[in-house]
Order: structure tokens, then C-alpha cells, then sequence
């Protein structure tokens, strides 16, 4: 018996699994025997990917556990590197469900409590394909770094041909955001997202 991931939301973690190749069965949102077969090798594929590459800490572990298992791949070697510096880092976000998405955006916005902390409603967001994660940096006593020169430094020691950081944004400038680079639109991804087609990295 597998994890489920998003278990309000079969058909995005299908999505997910049809995105990596391992899900063969339609899109259709309900667990059956198709989605159990793909999830239990997501699991296998992902635990390989973690003995190999390395382990972090347990809030890592569960935000890199919801992304594409080629994220997880670059994630997991960006996070290496960023350790080997001495950064203390933790990936604080991974992938959102269009709902969960949702949800964030409603955040400050008409009557709702919390600041506003994402422009992107559901299925606008690179977090909602499985292929992007946001850093939160820590000082030795474990207070969070909200922004500055240690997002710097870490983009400066993690960063690789395959991924793109939200810190060289022109628009709207996300020091702690980074995702595959696809080097395609946005709505290109989501297209190819919720047909399940495979993303395509640019290397
Ligand atoms: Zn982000």
C-alpha cells in the first residue's frame, strides 16, 4: 500500500504520476488498480533518488516528496550543494493542487485573514505542475531568514543548468523560488501538465 499524496485530489496526483511516464490508466480522479501500480513505483523511484543523492531533514523530505521525480532529482542535488556550504536550508514548499493553490491566493485578499503571499490563482503557478520548490533559510538557533544576501548565497552555491531561479525574475524578483528549466510558457506546461504529458528538461 503506497502513500497517497493529495488525497483530496486524485486526478492532480495523477496528473503528477502521467507527467513522469509511470501512469498508463486515464485521468479520471479515481484511485483503481492504475494509479496504486504508479504511485507504489513513484515511491520506489523517489526512495532511490534520496539513497542516492542524500537525505535532509523531515520538512524537506515531505515538500520534495510531492514533486515530479525529475524536480525531486534537481532538488535533491541543489540541496546538496547548498549543505556542503554550510547553508542552513530547508525546502519550505513544494507542489500545490489547483485548490490548494487557490486557497493561498484568497490569503489577505476580500475578508481573509494573513498577507497576501502569491499572485497566481489555481493552475497559474509553477508549483502547481510539480516542478518548482521555495528555500526557507535558517540561522543556527533556527530563526527563519526572511529574504536578503543568504537567498544570494545559496542561489550562488545551488544553482545548475537545470534549474531557474525566481531570484532572476525580472518581473516579479522570488529569491526563495527555484524550478526545473523547461525553458517553455507557462501555459505550455499546464497544457502538457493536464494532458500528462512528460516535461522536458533544457539542459
Ligand atoms: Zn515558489
Amino acid at each position: 500500500m503506497s502513500v497517497r499524496l493529495f488525497p483530496d485530489d486524485v486526478l492532480f496526483f495523477q496528473r503528477l504520476l502521467k507527467s513522469d511516464g509511470l501512469y498508463t490508466g486515464k485521468l479520471d480522479g479515481i484511485w483503481g488498480a492504475f494509479t496504486e501500480k504508479a504511485a507504489n513505483e513513484f515511491e520506489a523511484q523517489a526512495d532511490l533518488l534520496k539513497t542516492e543523492i542524500m537525505e535532509f531533514d523531515f520538512r524537506t523530505e515531505r515538500n520534495i516528496g510531492t514533486l515530479a521525480l525529475s524536480a525531486q532529482k534537481e532538488s535533491r542535488i541543489f540541496m546538496k550543494k547548498i549543505v556542503a556550504k554550510g547553508i542552513k536550508a530547508k525546502i519550505i514548499s513544494g507542489s500545490r493542487t489547483y485548490a490548494d493553490q487557490n486557497r493561498l491566493f484568497r490569503q489577505g485578499r476580500g475578508d481573509n485573514p494573513g498577507p497576501i503571499v502569491t499572485n497566481a490563482q489555481g493552475g497559474r503557478s509553477n508549483h502547481n505542475f510539480g516542478i518548482a520548490w521555495d528555500i526557507g533559510i535558517f540561522t543556527e538557533t533556527g530563526g527563519y531568514i526572511t529574504g536578503g544576501a543568504a537567498y544570494d548565497r545559496a542561489a550562488e552555491a545551488g544553482m545548475g543548468e537545470t534549474i531557474e531561479w525566481g531570484g532572476d525574475w525580472a518581473s516579479f524578483v522570488d529569491k526563495p523560488h527555484y524550478q526545473l528549466k523547461l525553458g517553455v510558457s507557462l501555459a505550455l506546461i499546464r497544457e502538457k501538465f493536464e494532458t500528462g504529458e512528460g516535461f522536458t528538461l533544457v539542459a
